[in-house]
C-alpha cells in the first residue's frame, strides 16, 4: 500500500483490466458509467422522492462581487439524498470512477497527479477554469 489512496486505486484498477482491455470498451464503459450517475440522481428524485429539482433562472443582481456570487447561485437541488440514494449514487459514481482510472492507466498517466494539477487549476482561477 503506498500513502495515497489514489495511487493504490489506480494499481487495483489495473489488476481488474483484463476484461474490459480495449481502449474502445473503456471509453464505452465510462461512458455508460457516468450516465448511470445521472440515472441514479434522476430515480433518487422521481422514484424514492428524497431529493428535489426546482429549476428556474439564475437571479444575479446587476452589480454583484465575485466574493458574493455563491449566495445568489441556486443548486435547484433540495432535501437530501436518504441512506439508500446516497449508497447507489456512491457505487455509481465509484464505477465511473473505475473507468475514469482506466483509461489513465491506457495513457500511463497517474490519477493522483491529475488531481492535484486539478487542485491547483481550481484554487487559482476558481471556476474560470471551466469556462
Ligand atoms: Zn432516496
Amino acid at each position: 500500500m503506498s500513502d495515497n489512496c489514489c495511487d493504490d486505486f489506480q494499481l487495483a484498477v489495473g489488476d481488474f483490466l483484463i476484461r474490459h482491455r480495449s481502449v474502445i470498451d473503456i471509453l464505452t464503459k465510462y461512458q455508460e458509467a457516468t450516465a448511470r450517475v445521472n440515472r441514479a440522481f434522476a430515480k433518487a428524485v422521481t422514484e424514492c422522492g428524497c431529493l428535489e429539482i426546482k429549476a428556474g433562472r439564475q437571479n444575479l443582481p446587476a452589480e454583484v462581487e465575485y466574493s458574493e456570487l455563491k449566495q445568489y447561485m441556486s443548486s435547484h437541488l433540495s432535501g437530501e439524498p436518504c441512506e439508500h440514494c446516497k449508497e447507489i449514487i456512491s457505487a455509481e459514481l465509484g464505477h465511473s470512477l473505475f473507468y475514469m482510472t482506466a483509461l489513465c492507466n491506457l495513457l500511463g498517466l497517474n490519477v493522483h497527479d491529475i488531481m492535484r494539477q486539478e487542485c491547483n487549476t481550481v484554487t487559482t482561477l476558481g471556476i474560470y477554469h471551466l469556462s
